[in-house]
């Protein structure tokens, strides 16, 4: 499934991605993603928070979005937890992984990613649907496929062990 990265791009060009028929639309920057949400009410959008999820930030994902892809931490999955408004229904979400290691990127050391999800897996308004990843940049196919496959391996293994994630959130434009 492609996930159309809206960031930057007033909501008059979301409008004319969704009449060639794009359905799901990612955003990072959660007030502009709220002024485009508003803009495009009535249009049958999923809206994804692909962005930095910040204490601050809790309430306005939980209140707008349908999935978020950046969660780092029980804490932030806490507080969406208790900021869903009851009648949405749980909100889709993605635990980020740093997958390559790198210091500068946020997202969950892969030796945590067990004890975390299953604690996110335990709050109602959160289904916990998988994980995503920002693999560092590489110049060989081999070598990006080999980050991909690493997330890919990392969902099994969760699989195995009590969770039921059924989403690899991954890939950018500049992917070879
Ligand atoms: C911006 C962004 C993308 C898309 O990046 P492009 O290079 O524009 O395709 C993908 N994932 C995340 C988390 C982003 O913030």
């Amino acid at each position: 499934q492609l996930l159309a990265v809206s960031k930057r791009w007033p909501a008059s060009d979301l409008r004319i991605a969704w009449q060639q028929g794009v359905r799901c639309f990612g955003e990072s920057y959660i007030s502009e993603a709220i002024d485009k949400i508003n803009e495009l009410k009535g249009l049958d959008i999923e809206w994804h928070c692909i962005g930095p999820v910040q204490s601050n930030k809790t309430r306005q994902i939980a209140k707008n979005f349908d999935w978020v892809h950046s969660l780092c931490s029980i804490k932030h999955a806490r507080r969406v937890h208790d900021q869903r408004p009851t009648g949405l229904g749980p909100i889709n979400a993605c635990l980020q992984v740093n997958i390559s290691n790198e210091p500068s990127k946020s997202g969950i050391r892969v030796e945590d990613a067990l004890e975390i999800s299953s604690e996110i897996n335990k709050l109602d308004n959160i289904r916990l649907r998988g994980l995503m990843a920002i693999p560092a940049p590489c110049r060989a196919l081999e070598q990006q496929r080999q980050a991909f496959r690493q997330l890919h391996e990392l969902q099994s293994q969760l699989n195995t062990q009590g969770l039921s994630m059924d989403t690899l959130s991954m890939g950018m434009s500049g992917d070879i």
